[in-house]
């Protein structure tokens, strides 16, 4: 398969491509390299059709059957790592190995899915009757990922809702189309057609997507301002929906700490992907008793990270991922400068039109800063000082998002009392990032509506269908 060119929607088992088409940007240059077909209306109602074509026989194949299609569609992939890869880091603008992971966890994660079950359950079984519980696919749905994550998020809607029984028609993001075109293209012999189908576009195609009689379901990944926009878009026929959003993370640093220990940690918490994660810590409140010492480590740091090009050796951050994003994360370092904070910067980065931003750390802004009231999304972070547990309670919760923080302490009763307080889907203890297939994951707050993963994840591409069977005949 040639991953360098050719990039085609897959509907119904097949290549369709476009007349339109839309250009992708490799973040490191700012130059299109390549682009992705522009699907309208009438791609997209080709693939919800096909989909709806496929459900019954893929209803029919039961878990098992579709269980070992899945488990073939993930190790298909493993040939393609490092094709993924290259293509991965090319349109994201991450580093390779961190490109690979990703697509490597992104089988894994289909592999372990398609282990789990979600057998029918007796809630009754008395001398006149059994009641059963079954759990039936929805029908279509509609998958919408964003570009941060762009392979391992779209498999976590994926694998949930083809093992359950449901037929997709997935959305990537129009900055980062390509590994997933090409995926889809991978799956073309593996799954029946119309089983999974991918469509790419522009601006446009995600309103048509959320307006589209045919989706039974929608499980969007993005921004917290997008996702109410899907949810307006089906409270109209009632879709079901999933929404995986925003945050602003508050990771807290207890003065008991070893400070050389943790600061690489924490700072792989905050600038991993550089800073372009839902769950980054993007708010770190520091004891006062160990802050000076956790700025200037930070600022070591910070210094030493090498941040450039993605497909170049020895580079661990890439650039942002797209124009629009970071005009937005330089908006919020020059406000701060504006503003008067004090900021400490990495070092340089690379000239030219890539969308290059250095690390930056701003030194105890206010706590109404833009830079701490918004979701950065980008490599900028504010350290904060506190020295009160209940003033940094207070400070961490005074956030309509709730996605995920984090506690550090040596005291791990201590940490587990305070991670009881934060009012987020996760919390971790003297870590960050961590999740799994079989770990529910949802945002509190205006971070999400629903659950991925988990028993709980995999229910939401279900309904529970109850059927009464009485022990005698009629
Ligand atoms: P975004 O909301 O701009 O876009 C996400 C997806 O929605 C894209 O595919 C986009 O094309 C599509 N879209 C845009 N407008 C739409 C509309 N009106 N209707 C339907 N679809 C539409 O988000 P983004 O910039 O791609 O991603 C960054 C955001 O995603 C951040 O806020 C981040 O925190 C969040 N995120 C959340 C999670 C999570 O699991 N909670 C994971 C990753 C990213």
């Amino acid at each position: 398969m040639d991953f360098a060119s050719n990039y085609t929607l897959t509907i119904d088992g097949a290549a369709v491509d476009t007349a339109e088409r839309v250009d992708v940007i490799n973040p490191a240059t700012g130059k299109a390299f390549a682009s992705a077909p522009a699907a309208g209306q009438a791609e997209l109602d080709l693939a919800v059709a096909a989909a709806k074509r496929a459900l019954p026989a893929w209803k029919a194949l039961g878990w098992e059957g579709r269980r070992e299609l899945l488990v073939k569609a993930a190790k298909a992939i493993e040939p393609h790592l490092d094709q993924f890869a290259a293509l991965f880091v090319a349109e994201q603008g991450r580093p390779t190995a961190l490109a690979k992971g990703e697509v490597q966890m992104g089988a894994w994660w289909l592999k372990s899915v398609a282990r789990q079950d979600l057998p029918n359950e007796v809630v009754e079984d008395s001398d006149t009757r059994q009641v059963i519980v079954k759990h039936e696919p929805l029908g279509v749905v509609a998958a919408i990922v964003p570009w941060n994550f762009p392979f391992l998020l779209a498999m976590w809607k994926i694998a949930p809702a083809l093992l359950a029984g449901n037929t997709m028609v997935l959305k990537p993001s129009p900055y980062t189309p390509l590994c997933s075109l090409k995926l889809a293209e991978l799956w073309r012999d593996i799954l029946p057609a119309g089983v999974y189908n991918v469509i790419s576009g522009d601006d446009a195609l995600g309103p048509l997507m959320t307006a589209h009689p045919g989706f039974a379901k929608i499980s969007f990944t993005g921004s917290t301002a997008t996702g109410k926009r899907v949810m307006e878009a089906a409270s109209r026929d009632l879709k079901r929906i999933t929404l995986e959003l925003g945050g602003n993370d508050a990771a807290i640093v207890l003065p008991d700490v070893d400070v050389a220990e943790v600061a690489p940690k924490l700072f792989f918490g905050s600038f991993y992907n550089t800073a372009q994660v839902c769950i980054a810590t993007k708010r770190m409140y520091i004891h006062d008793d160990i802050y000076d010492e956790m700025l200037a480590a930070f600022h070591r740091l910070a210094k030493e990270a090498v941040v450039g090009d993605g497909a170049q050796q020895g580079v661990q951050y890439g650039p942002v991922q797209n124009r629009a994003q970071y005009d937005r994360v330089r908006g919020l370092i020059d406000g701060a400068r504006a503003e008067g904070l004090s900021l400490l910067q990495g070092a340089n980065v690379p000239e030219g039109d890539g969308y290059f931003i250095p690390i930056t750390l701003v030194d105890n802004p206010p706590e109404d800063a833009a830079v701490v009231t918004e979701e950065a999304f980008g490599p900028v972070l504010p350290l904060l000082r506190f020295s009160s547990i209940e003033d940094v309670v207070e400070r961490a919760n005074n956030c309509d998002y709730g996605l995920a923080g984090a506690v550090w302490s040596k005291d791990i009763d201590a940490a587990v009392a305070l991670a009881d307080r934060i009012e987020t889907g996760t919390v971790w203890i003297n870590d960050n990032f961590q999740n799994g297939p079989h770990i529910p994951f949802a945002g509190a707050k205006q971070s999400g509506f629903g659950v991925e993963n988990g028993a709980e994840g995999l229910r939401e591409f279900t309904f529970p269908k109850v059927i009464f069977v009485p022990k005698k005949p009629a």
